[in-house]
This record gives structure tokens, C-alpha cells and sequence, in this order.
């Protein structure tokens, strides 16, 4: 049953409090400042009137996964003045309409696409900023995304060699067969050897619903949410 536009309010109200609840929770745990974090609330699946409704409970980042989708919802909310976080695997031919509407990607694994994000960001003369998404599933595990930590560098010279691409930092999702503590404890590894080499990467997105507190714990400076605050995805669109 959909709930009234009130019902929803409050739905996501709670979820929200929650969520920012558990964040201060494990930065305190980990000796960090929470608004040393910030939240990406990742709205997949959910209709714009959601993210207005996220907008107006001082919600400042969303997260989007799919292209054309992202693009027809932050059109219509585009009032709002939220930064939009394209969160979703890259494809090269859609690359460059993504970097022509994104404040930033977070998911780029591949050198191929650094030039058409950078076309992209050209059109509108904006920059974008870009997170590079290493891998920390086991190598040769299928369906795996991300980038070898050895490719790490030569991607990090083809960004930085763009003009209207900046590069903030790292992004990574926590393998399913894994604790998500452990490996994120690696990542947290990865990123400070590239930090050392790549001083303004100095974002870390990792966490989502289910183990942002553990990623918080080692250092994430971007979480993206969303079912814990929107609720389930719907099954079908
Ligand atoms: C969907 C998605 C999320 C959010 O997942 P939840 O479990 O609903 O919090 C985070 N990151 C990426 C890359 C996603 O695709």
C-alpha cells in the first residue's frame, strides 16, 4: 500500500533520524567527527518526490545508479540545487552524457572512460568530480567492478590529465563473502598509499545500508544509503 504523502514524510523522516543516529554512533566509536562524513542518500528506484521530500529533511547528496534514469529525475529536481552522485557501473557510450549533468562519479574503473566524463563535463563547463572504484573482491571472481589496485595509477594520471575532471579520491564496495570489517580495514590501506601519492584524493565512499558503521570505522568520508532510510526497493519499476 503507498502511503500518504504525509505517511511517507515520516517514513522517511525516521529513517533519516536513524541513520544519522547510527553515523554519529560509529564516528564517536572511532574518535571521528561526524560531519567529517557525509551522507549520499541513494534514491534508485525512488521517485523525485522522494528526493524532494529528502531535500527538504536537509538531506545535501543523492545517489543514482542508472542513466537515462538519473538524468530525468535530477531534471525535475533540479530546483533543489543537490549535488548528484552517478553511483552506478559506467558504460563508455553513456559516459559522456553522465559527466555533462553528475557533480561527481564515483565509479570510474577504467581509463576508457576518462575522456568521454571529460567531453561531458566540457558541455555544461562544469567540473566534475571523480572517485576512482577499486575492487576488493578476490581477482577472477565474475561480475566483479572496479579497478585493480595496481591499474590505481595509471587511471589517476588519465584523470588528472582532464581538464574538467578532478580527482577527490577512492570508491569501493565490500565483497559479499566478506566481512565487511576486514575489508574494509584493506581499503583503508589502499587509500592512504594513494593519498600519499594523490594528496586532493582524499575522499573514501564505502558503506552502505547494511555496514556503514564498519566502513565509518575505517575512515569513510562518504556513505551511501538508501533502503535503510527509503524502505525496500520496489521489485519492479
Ligand atoms: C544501491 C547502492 C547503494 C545503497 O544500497 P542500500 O543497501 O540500499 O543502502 C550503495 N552503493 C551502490 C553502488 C549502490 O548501487
Amino acid at each position: 500500500m503507498n502511503p500518504t504523502p504525509e505517511g511517507r514524510r515520516d517514513q522517511i523522516s525516521a529513517g533519516l533520524d536513524d541513520v544519522r543516529r547510527r553515523i554519529a554512533t560509529a564516528a564517536d566509536a572511532a574518535g571521528r567527527d561526524p560531519a567529517a562524513v557525509t551522507l549520499v542518500v541513494v534514491t534508485k528506484f525512488f521517485p523525485p518526490s522522494d528526493v524532494r521530500l529528502l531535500a527538504e529533511l536537509d538531506v545535501t547528496d543523492i545517489g543514482e545508479n542508472r542513466h537515462p534514469e538519473a538524468a530525468d529525475k535530477m531534471a525535475e529536481c533540479i530546483d533543489l540545487g543537490l549535488r548528484w552522485h552517478f553511483i552506478g557501473g559506467l558504460q563508455s557510450n553513456k559516459a559522456a552524457a553522465i559527466g555533462s549533468y553528475a557533480d561527481v562519479v564515483e565509479s570510474v574503473d577504467r581509463v576508457k572512460l576518462v575522456n568521454a566524463l571529460n567531453r561531458g563535463a566540457h558541455q555544461r563547463s562544469h567540473p566534475v568530480d571523480v572517485l576512482l572504484q577499486v575492487s576488493l573482491d578476490p581477482p577472477g571472481r565474475a561480475g566483479r567492478s572496479g579497478a585493480e589496485v595496481d591499474d590505481l595509477p595509471a587511471l589517476a594520471d588519465a584523470v588528472e590529465s582532464a581538464r574538467m575532471l578532478r580527482l577527490r579520491g577512492l570508491m569501493a564496495i565490500a565483497p559479499l563473502e566478506e566481512d565487511p570489517g576486514s575489508a574494509f580495514e584493506r581499503l583503508r590501506g589502499i587509500h592512504r598509499s594513494f593519498v600519499a601519492q594523490w594528496p586532493d584524493a582524499s575522499w573514501l565512499s564505502a558503506g552502505m545500508s547494511n555496514d556503514f558503521e564498519a566502513a565509518i570505522g575505517a575512515g569513510a568520508t562518504h556513505v551511501r544509503v538508501g533502503s535503510a532510510i527509503l524502505g525496500p526497493r520496489p521489485s519492479i519499476k
